[in-house]
């Protein structure tokens, strides 16, 4: 699911990225972000060709993850039944107390939106290297808006401070991350883009719960119709809440008896707190830090159970300026997002708060270092890899093989890179002269053909 939500995320625009995850979490499995990207279909490009766009904005082309409700006749007989689908969700609609009026006034002259089809299959070639994700987030520009926000909306952040607990530099920072602080303005219809989704293509399934939850939505009246807009996979709001997130979370912080995270700010950020609380925030505890690791590292600790910071401590990890970690009981797991040429952390509970708000990596790490940011502190010391080159989709599928076939993994490739790749690829580069990071460059893949 994570590298499901991962491959999503660097697919599609920055902006939709966050969105994704936040619903996913909160609800069952399907991410939100994984509604965008598939999990292991990383593996095939589409035809590079420029096909004609029909008037719906659609490609006319079938989809890259292979899926068969994605083939161009598929989605076209998806379309041809699009009115009686929608109709069939009238049923539930009903039991969840939408009248027969708002059900009519929503989808009588409602159209799928094809476009979507591209962007849900949309795979990149290469997957994009974490710290140019987490660069394009963290930058001066956004450091300074967040900054002006906290001033700006100092009030309503000591409230929700107040009544949540969870600290406003990541509750702004995940505002910054998902809309730049509102200001990418969502311009497509949630209930057409869940409908589109929820009727064609390969995640019928989760999405006929948001259209339905998103008719919910309407028939309380708490946001206007004309501003009931999101991102692609039906996102809305500042913090781009999944419609099934706004109905678990969404709070009225500004009293004014509607729900609305669109227009109120205050009601937006009491909600992303709320979400926060409820995925397991510990009120004043970092989410984690910088860290440097002693000269004979065992890497295979990184992969293996969390422990305490003192027990970190006590096999030398050490913070970042070589300081000794804080006596701390929490449980931490170490982090080589960049394996061990670039920056290593300590995970606390809270980065695994953020993991649980948007289960993927870039996500996490973006948020907490633009927190740190926003709460006056510096940039990470250790540099990124920049020279290290990643793999592209049909190089994951060949690493994988070869690992195969030397029986260090088990399973046939997917292109999708789990832990069991991870810990395969360790076991690869200790028992061919390599540090055991696990993290799979193109430099592993040499070795591994040689
Ligand atoms: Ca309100």
């Amino acid at each position: 699911m994570r590298s499901a939500m991962l491959l999503l995320r660097t697919a599609a625009a920055v902006v939709c990225l966050a969105a994704l995850s936040a619903q996913l979490s909160a609800k069952d499995k399907p991410a939100p972000a994984a509604a965008n990207k598939s999990s292991g279909d990383a593996s095939v490009n589409r035809p590079a060709s420029a096909a004609p766009v029909d008037a719906s904005g659609w490609s006319g082309q079938s989809g890259s993850s292979g899926d068969p409700t994605m083939t161009a006749d598929a989605i076209k007989l998806a379309t041809a039944n699009f009115k009686k689908c929608i109709e069939n969700e009238w049923p539930e609609a009903q039991r969840r107390g939408v009248t027969r009026a708002t059900f009519d006034a929503y989808t009588a002259k409602l159209t799928p939106d094809l476009q979507i089809m591209d962007l849900l299959d949309d795979q990149p070639e290469f997957a994009k290297p974490i710290w140019e994700y987490v660069d394009s987030i963290v930058t001066d520009e956004r450091i300074a808006q967040g900054k002006a926000a906290l001033d700006q909306y100092r009030e309503t952040f000591d409230a929700v401070e107040k009544a949540t607990g969870v600290d406003r530099s990541v509750i702004a920072a995940i505002w910054g991350v998902e809309t730049n602080y509102g200001k990418a303005r969502d311009t497509r219809p949630v209930i057409r883009s869940t409908a589109t989704l929820a009727c064609i293509g390969r995640r019928q399934g989760y999405f006929r719960e948001e259209f339905v939850t998103a008719l919910e939505i309407l028939q309380q009246g708490d946001i206007a119709p004309e501003r009931f807009n999101g991102n692609w996979v039906g996102a809305f709001g500042g913090t781009q809440f999944m419609p099934t997130t706004y109905k678990r979370f969404a709070v009225d912080f500004d009293n004014d008896g509607k729900r609305n995270i669109v227009d109120s700010v205050a009601d937006m950020l009491g909600s992303t707190a709320k979400a926060l609380k409820a995925f397991g925030w510990s009120t004043g505890q970092a989410w984690g830090y910088e860290i440097a690791l002693p000269q004979n590292f065992n890497y295979f600790l990184a992969s293996g159970p969390a422990r305490t910071v003192g027990r970190w401590g006590g096999i030398g990890v050490t913070l970042v300026d070589g300081k000794p970690l804080p006596q701390d009981k929490s449980i931490a797991a170490v982090l080589l997002p960049a394996g061990a040429e670039g920056p290593a952390f300590l995970a606390l509970g809270n980065y695994q708060v953020l993991l649980n708000y948007n289960p993927a990596e870039p996500y996490a790490l973006a948020v907490a270092a633009l927190s740190d940011r926003l709460r006056g502190g510096g940039p990470f010391v250790h540099t990124w890899p920049h020279d290290a080159r990643m793999l592209t989709a049909a190089e994951r599928f060949e690493l994988q093989d070869l690992l195969l076939r030397r029986g260090l993994l088990f399973r046939a490739p997917s292109g999708r890179f789990d832990q069991a790749t991870r810990y395969a690829v360790q076991k690869f580069q200790s028992s061919n002269g390599m540090t055991p990071d696990g993290f799979a460059t193109a430099t592993v893949l040499e070795r591994l053909r040689m």
